[in-house]
């Protein structure tokens, strides 16, 4: 049958450009990566055919022997990864994930507690207008005027006033490690369930590089395609005794036919997350996001008016405050695009602009650890980056920051077997 090219061209042309953009530009937006090439093998091969409603060895439908196998792997290795006693891998996406977990654990009504939207906190942890804020009783602690960190003292606080019934720890934009021995003891206190969404640092949980939840929380739910650089998807590690709920709350509760081409690739990246190699890009990107925070904290950043939230990071981004700046999270991020750089804008805790221009700008090296970078390169970005932000953007200065990105782009081909298509 006919090559991509051929039956559509126009679809063909644009995923060429879109790989172009992604081989020429520097990517730090902190939620994203690039996948492997065998998983996206795994992704596009001939499981996207198969119906397989059900999980390995009970399914609705003929046929699946395969699958199953492939199931099953992704299953237990993804369980041995982060010492979990059972897993769910059928969640087409994170926010599926926490849709499928809150379901099996709540009913409509119950309390949650979450972290605040606008402090790091994501939608699916009780944002009004997601399903979590339409279905539950939203109570939302935030980080501290002072350090920006997570005021426990409030969680324990909030948790004893509103008696949730689930606790959710996790964030989409916050720079430090959670202290998940006291949300336990919190949720214990109060009679709560404690789910954690590790999403974004499930990478460096693999890599023994940060705390793992997996002891302390009943439920842990994560995406594949962020620090973990999978195909996109999500999961649900839990304690043995909900697994039978969560199994139920997946399928048929909130999904139906599994995509089992994105759990074949999931299985491939949780392999590769076992490796070394693995283990040395997230040391790499915990390398990089330090270098980014120290060059992003020199006095010459510090005099237009920029900083970091909670003075540094811990983790794979830094939150830039642009609170004090003429710079707008809007801005900030038009300029590093128009040099090569993506990343976006992002509302900081106690931001005094509007979510859609913000005074944040989102951070992260998993991506450019993941091409390749070391410490010589992320000094490079970082400086680039601090130049953009704290000087006058005239013409030359803008050309010569776009030709040092070029540099770091050529240094490290991104999939330079995946050519565009010659008619794309
Ligand atoms: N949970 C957290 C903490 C996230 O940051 C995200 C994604 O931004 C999600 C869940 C949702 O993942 P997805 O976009 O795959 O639905």
């Amino acid at each position: 049958s006919a090559t991509l090219a051929a039956a559509d061209p126009e679809v063909a042309a644009a995923i060429g450009r879109e790989l172009e953009r992604q081989q020429s530009t520097l990517e730090m937006i902190a939620s994203e990566n690039f996948a492997p090439t065998a998983v996206m093998e795994a992704q596009g091969s001939v499981l996207t055919n198969k119906y397989a409603e059900g999980y390995p060895g009970r399914r609705y439908y003929g046929g699946c022997e395969h699958v199953d196998v492939i199931e099953q792997l992704a299953i237990d290795r993804v369980k041995e990864l982060f010492g979990a006693e059972a897993a769910n891998v059928q969640p087409h996406s994170g926010a599926q994930a926490n849709a499928a977990a809150m379901f099996a654990l709540l009913t409509p009504g119950d309390t949650i507690l979450g972290l605040n939207l606008a402090h790091g906190g994501h939608l699916t942890h009780g944002m009004k207008i997601n399903f979590s804020g339409k279905l539950y009783n939203v109570v939302s602690y935030g980080v501290s005027e002072t350090d920006h960190q997570i005021d426990m003292a409030e969680v324990e606080r909030l948790a004893v006033e509103h008696e949730p019934k689930l606790i959710v720890a996790g964030w989409s934009a916050y720079t430090r490690q959670l202290d998940f021995a006291a949300f336990r003891r919190i949720a214990d206190t109060v009679g709560a369930y404690l789910m954690v969404d590790m999403a974004h640092f499930a990478g460096l949980v693999a890599a023994g590089l940060h705390p793992n939840p997996v002891p302390y929380a009943d439920v842990v739910t994560t995406t594949t395609h962020k620090t973990l650089g999978g195909p996109r998807g999500g999961v649900i590690l839990s304690k043995q005794e909900l697994a039978k709920k969560i199994n139920s709350a997946v399928f048929p509760g909130q999904q139906g036919g599994p995509l089992e081409h994105v759990v074949a690739a999931k299985a491939v990246a949780f392999k590769f997350a076992a490796s070394e190699e693995f283990a040395d890009r997230q040391r790499r990107t915990l390398e990089g996001s330090q270098l980014l925070a120290k060059r992003l904290l020199a006095d010459d950043v510090a005099a237009a008016g920029i900083s970091l939230v909670s003075g540094g990071t811990d983790v794979h981004l830094v939150l830039v405050d642009l609170r004090h700046s003429e710079l707008d999270g809007q801005q900030a991020e038009d300029r590093l695009h128009s040099i090569g750089i993506t990343v976006n804008r992002n509302a900081v805790p106690f931001d005094p602009r509007p979510p859609m221009v913000s005074s944040g700008l989102r951070i992260g090296t998993p991506a450019l650890a993941t091409r390749g970078f070391g410490a010589a390169e992320f000094t490079e970005v970082a400086d680039i980056i601090a130049t953009a932000l704290s000087r006058e953007p005239a013409a030359d200065l803008l050309a010569e920051l776009r030709s040092r990105v070029a540099v770091l782009a050529e240094k490290f081909p991104l999939y330079p077997n995946l050519n565009a298509e010659p008619n794309g």
